[in-house]
């Protein structure tokens, strides 16, 4: 389950583990919380005659093109707005049913700190305590809670200013393909094309840096917030 402040998000910080998941056959579902309408939409802005309503529809087709091309099993837009991105309860009881329904293997979401963007730590807040309703007793009662699954943050565009490293380093070689064509699905943001595709070049260094496959070329980096729990260190 991945949980994007806006349309784009998960496309440029987490598309290579979606489609990595899909192929091994997750079902995984992304919650883009908004459109990133106001926010992250500089280029649809600059067409003359522009409104809200054609920006929301256009990323909404861009990211739905971009889910499909790495074969995400679901995903859903809140719609709640950006810049600035506000929620009611009813928000996060809406997410908690997503929760609920999923019973997720894994979350991903945004690094808990960006002094250049208040949307992205407001989607983790409201990941995390989506999750942590999802896991009480006392509500809804006559449901199923779900168990503790592993939240991962996403690399932010800025990482140092973020306070976020890579805790875990995931080889995405193999859907980098995948990975590139739902990039490219982000016409509204063709400027980040390429910073991104170095991005994961770099992290592609770096993972087989830190392991014995020198075969990776590209990576995603992953900041836990939880531990790991394991029987055995390997
Ligand atoms: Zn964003």
């Amino acid at each position: 389950m991945v949980v994007s402040a806006h349309s784009a998000d998960f496309v440029w910080r987490s598309a290579g583990c979606i489609a990595l998941h899909a192929k091994l056959g997750y079902k995984v579902t992304v919650v883009c919380l908004s459109y990133g309408e106001r926010g992250e939409s500089a280029k649809l802005w600059r067409i003359k005659g522009m409104t809200l309503e054609g920006v929301k529809s256009g990323r909404r087709a861009e990211a739905e093109a971009a889910a499909a091309a790495l074969g995400a099993a679901h995903i859903e837009f809140f719609d709640v707005g950006d810049y600035p991105m506000r929620v009611t309860d009813d928000v996060i009881y809406r997410l908690v049913d997503v929760y609920r329904a999923l019973n997720p293997a894994f979350v991903l979401s945004h690094s808990l700190r960006d002094p250049y963007n208040f949307d992205h730590p407001m989607a983790t807040h409201i990941a995390q305590e989506a999750r942590i309703i999802a896991q009480a007793h006392g509500h809804h009662p006559d449901q199923q809670v779900i168990g503790a699954p592993p939240v991962f943050l996403f690399e932010p565009h800025q990482t140092e200013q973020c306070e976020w490293r890579p805790d875990v380093l995931l080889d995405i070689t193999s859907v980098w393909d995948e990975k590139r064509k739902a990039i490219e699905c982000m016409v509204g943001q063709e400027h980040l094309w390429e910073y991104y595709t170095r991005v994961g070049l770099n992290r592609g260094v770096q993972a087989a840096r830190n392991s014995d496959n020198k075969n990776i070329k590209y990576a995603e980096g992953y900041q836990r917030v939880y531990p790991q729990v394991t029987g055995e260190l390997s």
